[in-house]
């Protein structure tokens, strides 16, 4: 077993003491939920258990802890049953309605009479793990419609550096991914149009407006200018301070060149399905193309000679076109985005251009240009929408994730339940070397770990894996200290980590060995010598002696009484008394030195050694060793009748335990010989 072996011994008594119900009370000032068992059968359970498992404390009682998990976990419960493995895992349960619960379990183990019991702990990590698992859901369904959209999308940091970009974008700009991510859009902007950019971006970073759009022109990898579309939203955390914007970038080139030639070629007019007019410094209709005809079902004959008033009505030209219309006349080039209903194709979203007529400065009127971005304003929605239902269930996770890319992991995004649990900042841990460094000061411990798991991170971001959850002690930035179990996921475009904070649950286990270290001293071991006890020597007699009943081995036990010790206390007093049971203690527990022997104060001044699978020749030469090891300890006792010194005597009993034979009888018989070895003069060993 590789629990600690006071552990056991705490279980064992409480569990002697108190019975199951007692293991549950005693230690209900520990986290989670707990369930003992016996050989795999329920006995025993708290209230939380009770809770989580939904079976009140009758129906539990009995039942086989298999009943109590997912069929896909029995083998593996099964094989640690076998391996007696204490180490956490997690475990699935199954709970009387027949749902998963998700839970860490901490298995504990102890034997009494030579049944085998364990106590586990459980939390229940359900709602971590379903959040988590919406999350990749969520990550990958994100990832498609960005991976795949007809537009380009890139992720923009503060400072306009692209932190991510799709493969669309990569093809209308020209550049790889990797090329692309060491740039900045002001590095691919055409000169002229950033000024009007940073104008905008400064606008949203003010609050002042929520997304905007602009036409633009980029400049192409091989340096010809590209004209886009470009729509910017900025991205917010949870306390509404900005992150990061996203872009959504459409190639209009084309649509820009038909649209310059509008008023010089009639023939583009006819191809193009954007919905095209030109109207007079009236806002009379000139030219129309079909797309236009289309939306409103008119023929050119109904459309021509009406102004604009006339075919939109009067609401919608003074809520929404006039202004803009009304522009065109000081010479500016006006676009705008809006809903439209159309008589004959219904409601659109429109991406509208007005571009001024002048001729030797006199206004003629003005270009309309309208193309219909229902669907690209849909894809936008959604995937903004989705951009920040993936960022709140980041940010509302009870997970602390930290978000890297690439082998050099450097950090892209933590959320704020990481600042929360250790103190740091994304400027903190800007790579996960830095987080290793502050997370560890500890070289050895971060020696250790570097080792292992990141090799395996490093394995795992190569494959695009997962790799098994490890537990690790971090120093947060105030120096105090947490326990947090890790999962690392590698996804295509990063690695995320996940810390769950199981400090409690730590400072429960070792507060569970330190009130059992208390324990020990009371129950286990005796307050002057610091050797065994009577208690503890009586249960151990009784185990040792169902043992060798069952291996028919020898089981051996020595008695032995300090010779005229009353009168050793009484002239030289009880502190010497003291010191010196203290000093043959010390002395005979150094004789039976193998793990199974045991040495205790069987009371006064008597002590007892129980040697198992030792039979009478042996035990006897151990015997004489004490007894002279005793005798060359050389304290001075003039007040004894066979020496000068201190000497002890000493019984020696070996027995073969039959079935139906109480182990009391090895203690008489030993006793017996001891009592013989006195009356035969004392500073001797008497054996049969
Ligand atoms: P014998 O050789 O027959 O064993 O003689 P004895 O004097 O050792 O006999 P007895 O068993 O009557 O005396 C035991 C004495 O041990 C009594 C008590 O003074 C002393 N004693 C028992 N426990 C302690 C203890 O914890 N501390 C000290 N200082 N003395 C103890
Ligand atoms: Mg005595
Ligand atoms: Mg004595």
């Amino acid at each position: 077993m590789s629990q600690h072996p006071q552990l056991d011994y705490f279980l064992e008594s409480l569990f002697k003491e108190q019975g199951a119900e007692g293991v549950v009370e005693s230690l209900s000032f520990l986290f989670g939920s707990f369930v003992i068992t016996k050989d795999g059968v329920v006995i025993g359970a708290n209230q939380d258990f009770i809770s989580l498992i939904e079976y009140d404390l009758a129906e539990l009682i009995g039942m086989d802890a298999m009943d109590l998990i997912t069929p896909d976990e029995r083998p593996y419960l099964e094989s640690r049953f076998v391996t007696n493995s204490t180490d956490r895992y997690e475990l699935k349960l199954l709970t009387k309605s027949n749902k998963i619960k998700y839970t860490i379990v901490s298995p504990k183990i102890f034997l009494v009479n030579d049944d085998k019991y364990r106590l586990a702990e459980f939390i229940d990590i359900s709602e971590q793990k379903q959040a988590l698992a919406n999350l990749q859901n969520q990550e990958g369904k994100y990832r498609s419609v960005f991976d795949f959209a007809d537009i380009g999308i890139a992720r923009v940091d503060l400072g306009g550096s692209w932190l991510e970009c799709n493969k669309k974008l990569c093809d209308i700009v020209g550049y790889s991914k990797e090329e692309l991510l060491q740039l900045s859009f002001q590095d691919i902007t055409h000169p002229d149009d950033l000024a009007m950019d940073l104008t905008h971006v400064r606008e949203l970073l003010a609050n002042e407006r929520k997304t905007y759009a602009m036409e633009k022109r980029y400049i192409h990898k091989s340096g010809y200018p590209i004209w886009i579309n470009l729509t910017v939203s900025l991205v917010r955390d949870s306390n509404r301070e900005p992150m990061y914007f996203i872009s959504f970038i459409e190639d209009i080139s084309e649509i820009k060149i038909t649209r310059d030639k509008l008023r010089f070629s009639k023939e583009i007019v006819s191809v193009t399905t954007d919905m095209l007019a030109e109207v007079d410094d009236n806002f009379v209709y000139l030219a129309v193309n079909k797309s236009y005809l289309a939306a409103f079902g008119l023929s050119e004959a109904e459309i021509l000679g009406k102004t604009i008033l006339e075919v939109f009505g009067e609401d919608f030209y003074n809520t929404t076109i006039k202004v803009n219309a009304e522009k065109t006349k000081l010479g500016e080039t006006v676009r705008y985005q809006d809903w439209f209903k159309f008589p004959a194709t219904g409601l659109k979203f429109m991406d509208i251009t007005y571009t001024p007529v002048v001729d030797t400065d006199n206004y003629k009127g003005f270009v309309v240009s309208a193309r219909d971005i229902t669907a690209l304003k849909k894809a936008q929605d959604v995937i903004i929408k989705n951009e920040e239902k993936f960022r709140s269930m980041f940010e509302s996770l009870p997970l602390a994730i930290y978000v890297s890319k690439g082998i050099d992991q450097v950090a892209e995004f933590i959320n704020s339940t990481f600042t929360k649990m250790f103190g740091y900042t994304i400027d903190d841990v800007p790579t996960v070397n830095d987080w290793f460094l502050k997370a560890y000061p500890d070289d050895d411990y971060r020696q250790e770990l570097a080792e292992g798991w990141q090799l395996e991170v490093e394995e795992a971001i190569k494959l695009k894996s997962s790799i098994k959850q490890i537990e690790t002690y971090v120093t947060c930035k105030d120096g105090t200290e947490k326990y947090i179990r890790w999962g690392y996921i590698c996804l295509e475009e990063a690695n995320y980590a996940f810390g769950l904070d199981i400090t409690l649950q730590k400072v429960a286990e070792i507060k569970l060995l330190n009130e059992n270290e208390k324990l020990e001293h009371l129950s286990a071991f005796d307050g002057l010598t610091d050797i065994t006890n009577r208690r503890m020597f009586d249960l151990n007699l009784k185990k040792e002696w169902l043992r060798a009943q069952r291996n028919a081995s020898s089981l051996s036990l020595i008695m032995i009484d300090i010779d005229f010790f009353k009168a050793y206390n009484d002239n030289y007093g009880h502190i010497k008394g003291d010191e010196c049971l203290k000093l043959i203690a010390e002395t005979l527990d150094k004789i039976a030195t193998r793990s199974v022997d045991m040495v205790a104060r069987f009371g006064g001044e008597e002590f007892a050694i129980l040697l198992p699978d030792t039979d009478l020749q042996q035990c006897r030469k151990i015997a004489e060793n004490c007894c002279s090891a005793i005798f060359k300890l050389q304290i001075p006792h003039e007040y004894s009748s066979v020496s000068n010194v201190v000497t002890i005597s000493l019984g020696v009993s070996s027995s073969r335990p039959k079935k139906g034979v109480d182990s009391l009888s090895l203690i008489k018989s030993a006793d017996k010989l001891l009592y013989q070895a006195k009356n035969n003069g004392r500073n001797r060993v008497e054996y049969h």
